[in-house]
């Protein structure tokens, strides 16, 4: 069942426009991942479907609504973001960090009850960050931070996950956990998650839908196999690589060629260069 619909969507800051017609159906609990070079749109989506800016033509909808429609306070019941980089200057501690992601739900001026604080309890048993719930923000380590923005994400109970960039700065231990964390949601708890990413080989092994990004438009969309291959990525990266089968999923797996192409005419074993 379908939970976002883009539906024509053109979008500029400016002169130029950065997303030109694009349309997309989302369903429930599905997994995205939303690829593309640098500047190619994929903040700019992310902040097309949260509301943040609106598009000049086409519209999204959630359920049936479209975006701008929605209440800012509704909107944030349906939607959370993981954003890039926070930078925290106050000192809070992760508790009340993740209490944050209540505020939708509060009226004005209204505490936290004790429901406020069993919801941010189980974000935090989610993301598994209850263990230092007393500890300040800035004493963390990136994964672990990461992790605590999703639990507030998660505490405001939003029926999507939007997130940009989440694995960005976290070694790869910690991009798997991540990543894991996030299909662990959507497959258990129904959660509908978009997360823009560099990282194809993650977006393959986790991701059930990919979207490519390209000049404006979505280049391709659907499976991993669908939307990434050799062909895709050199038409939009401008990059050769060896697209084969992980020998244990059978997703599609992305080698790079480090600038080794065959067809660059460079040191490959006789025999050995893929037919690219
Ligand atoms: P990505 O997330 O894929 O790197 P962005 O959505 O951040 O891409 O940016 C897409 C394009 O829009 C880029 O050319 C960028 O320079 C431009 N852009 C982003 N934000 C703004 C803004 N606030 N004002 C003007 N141009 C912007």
């Amino acid at each position: 069942m379908e939970i976002l619909k883009i539906e024509g969507v053109s979008f500029r800051y400016d002169a130029e426009w950065i997303l030109k017609d694009i349309s997309l159906t989302i369903g429930r609990g599905e997994l995205w991942g939303i690829l593309g070079p640098n500047g190619s749109g994929k903040t700019t989506l992310l902040n097309l479907i949260d509301g943040i800016i609106s598009p000049q033509k086409g519209a999204i909808k959630i359920e049936g609504i479209a975006v701008g429609k929605i209440q800012r306070r509704n909107l944030a019941k349906l939607i959370a973001v993981v954003p890039q980089e926070t930078a925290w200057i106050f000192p809070l501690t992760v508790e009340e960090v993740v209490l944050m992601g209540r505020t939708p739900h509060l009226g004005r001026c209204e505490f936290e009850s004790k429901q406020d604080f069993d919801v941010a309890r189980s974000a935090m048993e989610a993301t598994d960050v209850l263990g230092f719930s007393s500890r300040l923000i800035q004493s963390l380590s990136g994964g672990e931070r990461q992790r605590v923005l999703i639990a507030r994400a998660l505490a405001q109970q939003p029926k999507m996950l939007l997130l940009d960039e989440p694995t960005s700065s976290l070694d790869i231990a910690h991009q798997i956990r991540i990543f894991e964390l996030l299909r662990r949601l959507s497959e258990e708890s129904g959660l509908t998650v978009l997360a823009a990413t560099h990282d194809m080989n993650l977006a393959s092994l986790y991701c059930n839908r990919i979207a490519l990004l390209h000049k404006g438009d979505f280049y391709s969309n659907g499976t991993p196999e669908e939307a990434l291959t050799q062909k895709s990525i050199r038409d939009v990266y401008g990059v050769d690589t060896v697209v084969d089968r992980h020998p244990l999923t059978g997703l599609p797996r992305i080698s790079l060629l480090g600038g080794h192409s065959p067809k660059r005419g460079s040191r490959w074993k006789s025999g050995a260069a893929p037919h690219l």
